[in-house]
């Protein structure tokens, strides 16, 4: 009976920690203490709480930053080790207070958001490594402070969770072989107990995210227990230079429509058609009514979180942030925004065909060609839009900002238009962050992926240090 109730408890700590990434030693291991002591218990649960680090690290090796899993790694293995070694001479009762302190502790830190102000530089990371691995031995949980641990190290969110699992799994080879020679009676005792939870464990492991994935709401929950405690804001130092890119994914989340889903009408046109210097010249009333509906549908839409904190950055770094965007839309203004490049122009703003009178603001819908407005030259007036063929523009301000960048970041970019897909391999000096939902096509050339989002990732992104 009570192994059954353990199999069952084993196959949700094998589901909460394929998403959470931890949970399995913190649920198993007072479970496992009612019926057997805490020494024996801590035993017993590292076998499936080896296992199932195996498979998750595994599935995560892509992730791993193989530098900072030998540097941490080692030092946690050392701790681990020393740790399981003073394990068998402890007798329960200290133990039982260890243990019980440490689980509050570890509790606390992850309820109060602590772990996440906890950091520990680069030199101190590792002596941290020595008492994660070290608590990890003596007591089998270690999390908490691996998680503080490693936020001294800068890595990606991603990388965070999958080096994180690979300590694990370095610490539970360091302190298995251990455990089974001292306490092999334990395990032989409650094999049928380990058996069990293990295959639980592991079951839970591949189902959870499978299973959690298709539950609504699973994904932004999966990102939120990334984020917690996981996330580190990108600092910005006095003397740095941000370089912001901007695409269609920002605005998507305010309920800008793209080409391809503009709908109805617009679906029997290719975006050549209506987007183009031989659309206009063939058809003007045509474009106009194109850039007249999208010029009608910007009208009913806001700017969003995301919008608004690139303004807060602008306010906060003045002329060192540098905003363009690939965006048409007026929502970076709106949203508060005041010098914001656009590369492919602006919807709001018309300008002459023919002369070089400067563009100019207007919100006009133009339906027909005879109410299409005529400069004072006499030549129409056209959308201030970079068309298919034409050349985007500030490409020197884009191209002196690019070089002179300390950090670049691409917002809701898919990475297929150039030239500003290519901007990220032009800044090679800089720390390079991507931000959006998905994989952009140009991801292997950042060296970090904020994955949400935009309007849940861009408004805690930055940390501006004065
Ligand atoms: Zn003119």
């Amino acid at each position: 009976m009570f192994v059954l109730a353990a199999a069952a408890v084993a196959l949700v700590a094998g589901a909460v920690a394929s998403v959470a990434g931890f949970g399995i030693g913190s649920l198993l291991t007072p479970l496992f203490a009612s019926r057997l002591g805490v020494q024996a218990a801590v035993v017993v649960v590292s076998v499936p709480h080896f296992a199932a680090t195996v498979l998750r690290a595994w599935r995560l090796r892509a992730s791993i930053d193989r530098t900072v899993l030998v540097r941490f790694g080692v030092a946690s293995a050392a701790g681990g080790l020393a740790g399981a070694l003073l394990h068998g001479r402890i007798h329960s009762p200290a133990l039982g207070v260890v243990f019980g302190c440490l689980l509050v502790f570890a509790g606390l830190m992850g309820a109060t958001g602590l772990s996440k102000k906890m950091r520990f530089g680069r030199r101190t990371a590792w002596l941290a490594g020595v008492v994660s691995g070290g608590f990890g031995g003596l007591v089998g949980n270690q999390g908490g402070i691996r998680s503080a641990a490693l936020l001294g190290f800068d890595v990606s969110r991603e990388a965070f969770v999958a080096t994180g699992t690979a300590v694990g799994v370095v610490v539970d080879l360091a302190r298995l072989p251990v455990y089974l020679a001292t306490g092999w009676r334990d395990v032989a005792r409650a094999w049928p107990l380990a058996l069990a939870t293990t295959a639980s464990v592991l079951a839970g492991t591949l189902a959870g995210e499978k299973v959690l994935r298709r539950i609504p709401g699973a994904r932004r929950l999966h990102v939120g227990a990334l984020r917690f405690g996981f996330v580190k804001p990108i600092e910005i130092a006095p003397d740095d230079r941000v370089f912001v890119l901007t695409g269609a994914g920002i605005s998507a989340e305010s309920g800008v429509r793209t080409f391809r889903d503009a709908g109805g009408l617009w679906e029997q046109y290719r975006f050549e058609d209506v987007a183009s210097p031989e659309a206009w010249v063939r058809d003007p009333a045509l474009v106009w009514r194109f850039y007249s509906a999208r010029r009608a549908q910007a009208k009913t839409v806001s700017p969003n979180a995301a919008h608004v904190a690139l303004a807060e950055l602008e306010r906060a770094l003045g002329d060192r942030l540098f905003l363009c965007t690939q965006n048409v839309d007026p929502l970076h203004e709106r949203g508060g925004s005041r010098r914001v490049v656009h590369m492919h122009g602006e919807l709001m703003k018309s300008r002459c065909e023919r002369c070089d009178r400067p563009p100019f603001e207007d919100e006009a819908l133009y339906e027909t060609a005879d109410a299409i407005a005529r400069c004072a030259c006499g030549g129409r007036i056209r959308p201030h839009i970079v068309w298919f063929g034409e050349v985007p523009m500030f490409l020197d301000d884009i191209a002196r900002e690019l070089a002179a960048c300390t950090v670049f970041v691409t917002i809701g970019s898919s990475g297929a238009v150039y030239p500003a897909a290519g901007f990220v391999s032009r800044v090679r000096h800089a720390r390079r962050v991507y931000v959006g939902p998905e994989e952009p096509d140009n991801a292997r050339a950042f060296d970090e992926h904020r994955f949400g989002k935009a309007t849940e990732v861009v408004p805690t992104l930055f940390s501006v240090r004065s």
